[in-house]
């Protein structure tokens, strides 16, 4: 047994070092180590025995929850409720549908070829005959319907029973994450490979990329005369199994064409050891995919800070890819632990985010740096964005918007959040249909660094002393027992920062602080002889007068650009 060591590189070889970690701790057992030293990963070879298993398992672990067999299986409870004596036309029409969708995915041609595979796959077969919606009609008794109902629930439960057995499982969860996780990456090859269709995919999987590995370090590389394409590791000779091409990655963009045709028909150095051939196997465990979508964000600081900014650390659920990539960003952020001011540029030159797009054949991938600027500004406020990430509002009844998502988008599409908060102002105004004003005070933060590099926005000093002087008028209409009176100003306030009309701003005002008795904050008046101001000032002004007021010693003062 030897020690493997994977040196760090570009985004391909990052992100599968990133999969690679994945795979080797879903496996590790007590005593076995694996090193990660800022540019290095290294583990004993040892720990490749069973590693076939141990891949496909890291892929049921993150995305067995999205493929067909969980949706199978987990009919079995619906089913069962339908089993009972007051039927109606509904639950017919439930077991309907749920038999359409049984027998589309048992019939479907990755569960075939998967039948092929296992001992008692004949069982299953032609099973889908014997399983018949039931013909009901509006007119019709559902409880004539209750003897047939019983008769195909049974056999689908039977036939969910069989897809529960573990030899079943492991098989068909296996063909799931191939063509819903792997298949973008690879290119006709190994378990992808049509004509390996019938074949065992962990046998496969074993024999294309871990015996060589295995046959590889035990051989006495000192002599070989060619060297590996991206680790100069020796190599034997230019052909399968000593050395592999990379034409089995799918595109990866404008690096690896250029090489390609610089290199590649000219030059034989371009093949890669085993080893590497290894590492690349496990590049789709490095994106975080969502419908054929994945991203990676390549930060290129060290492998211990890559691997956390491409983890998961929030229970969250994403339902889009939008959201999941927006849930990436906050992980980078996550992952740089407490940076001084001075460390965050460093820290932030040269993030890349790798995406893959499945439905994209032509170019599947696209690359692109995020900005510093923008992340600092979301650094600074990653406890805000982190209060933000569960909050779901309801627009209409059909339509929510995430409130973390909304921000991000907004900000990496260099867009500020006026509109934003104007929104959400009204709803609160209008009966607390959003009832959250310590989240809108949150957002105005944000924009508020967001804005900080072009004159308009306020540094907390600012923002805490307007919403004290809306505070302030809060609490002398309590003193008057006239906080009824309070959402008719805020309203007006709110309208008049809408149209942008700052003499009408100034109007309500002079009022509200007539009534009260009192001469209007000559900082205010001063304020809002500057247009420009006007958002910021009023909003400030505003959540401060329904009683938020930011804690500048609780959130950490940091200058502005
Ligand atoms: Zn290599």
């Amino acid at each position: 047994m030897a020690l493997i060591r994977i040196e760090s590189g570009d985004w391909l070889k990052n992100a599968s070092i990133v999969g690679l970690n994945k795979v080797l701790n879903h496996k590790k057992k007590i005593g076995e180590k694996i090193e990660l030293d800022g540019s290095y990963i290294e583990f004993d070879s040892a720990i490749l025995e069973n590693f076939e298993e141990a891949y496909f398992q890291t892929l049921f672990v993150e995305y067995g929850k999205r493929g067909s067999w969980h949706k199978l299986v987990s009919y079995s409870d619906n089913l069962k409720n339908l089993i009972k004596d007051d039927i109606v036309i509904e639950d017919i029409e439930k077991l309907n549908k749920i038999i359409e969708d049984i027998k589309k995915i048992i019939t479907s041609n990755s569960y075939k070829s998967a039948y092929l595979l296992l001992e008692d796959g004949g069982w299953i077969e032609g099973k889908e005959k014997t399983l018949n919606k039931l013909k009901v009609k509006k007119k019709d008794n559902p409880l004539d319907f209750k003897d047939n109902m019983e008769v195909q629930i049974n056999l689908s439960l039977e036939i969910i029973n069989w897809f529960n057995k573990a030899e079943v499982k492991r098989v068909i969860l296996a063909k799931n994450v191939m063509y819903d996780v792997i298949q973008p990456f690879w290119n006709n090859v190994s378990i992808l490979l049509k004509t390996n269709n019938k074949s065992n995919m962990y046998e496969l999987y074993k024999n294309d990329f871990i015996n060589p590995v295995s046959d590889y370090i035990e051989s006495d590389r000192e002599k070989y005369k060619n060297a590996c394409f991206t680790c100069d590791n020796k190599i034997k000779k230019l052909s399968k199994p000593e050395a592999f091409d990379l034409t089995w990655l799918v595109k990866t963009g404008v690096d690896m064409a250029r090489k390609s045709s610089h290199f590649w028909n000219m030059n034989g150095d371009a093949y890669i050891c085993p080893v590497c051939n290894l590492l690349y196997s496990c590049l789709p465990l490095g994106f975080k995919m969502f419908n054929n979508k994945g991203i990676f964000i390549n930060s290129n600081q060290s492998l211990e800070k890559l691997i956390a900014a491409n983890t998961t650390t929030l229970d969250y659920e994403n339902n889009n890819f939008e959201a999941l990539e927006n849930l990436s960003y906050y992980n980078v952020l996550n992952s740089m632990g407490n940076l001084s001011v001075d460390n965050m540029d460093k820290e932030f030159d040269n993030i890349q985010v790798v995406k893959i797009d499945g439905n994209n054949g032509g170019r599947p991938y696209s690359f692109n740096i995020l900005s510093p600027r923008i992340m600092r500004v979301l650094y600074l406020n990653r406890k805000r964005l982190e209060s933000l990430i569960k909050l779901r509002v309801n627009i209409t009844d059909k339509y929510r918007i995430n409130l973390y998502n909304e921000v991000i988008t907004r900000i990496h599409d260099g867009k500020n959040l006026f509109d934003l908060i104007s929104k959400l102002l009204y709803m609160y105004l209008d009966d607390r249909k959003f009832n959250n004003i310590r989240a809108i005070n949150n957002i105005f933060v944000i924009n508020n660094y967001y804005l900080g590099g072009t004159r308009r926005g306020m540094k907390l000093d600012d923002i805490s002393k307007f919403q004290s002087y809306g505070n302030e008028l809060k609490n002398e209409y309590a003193r008057k027992k006239a906080e009824s009176k309070l959402s008719g100003i805020t309203y007006r306030l709110a309208n008049a920062i809408k149209t942008k009309d700052s003499g009408k701003f100034m109007d309500t005002i002079i009022s509200a602080y007539m009534y009260i008795g009192k001469g209007i904050p000559k900082e205010i008046s001063l304020a809002l002889a500057d247009a420009d101001r006007l958002q910021n000032v009023g909003y400030a002004f505003i959540i401060g007068l329904q009683g938020e007021i930011i804690n500048k010693k609780k959130e950490g003062d940091v200058s502005n650009e």
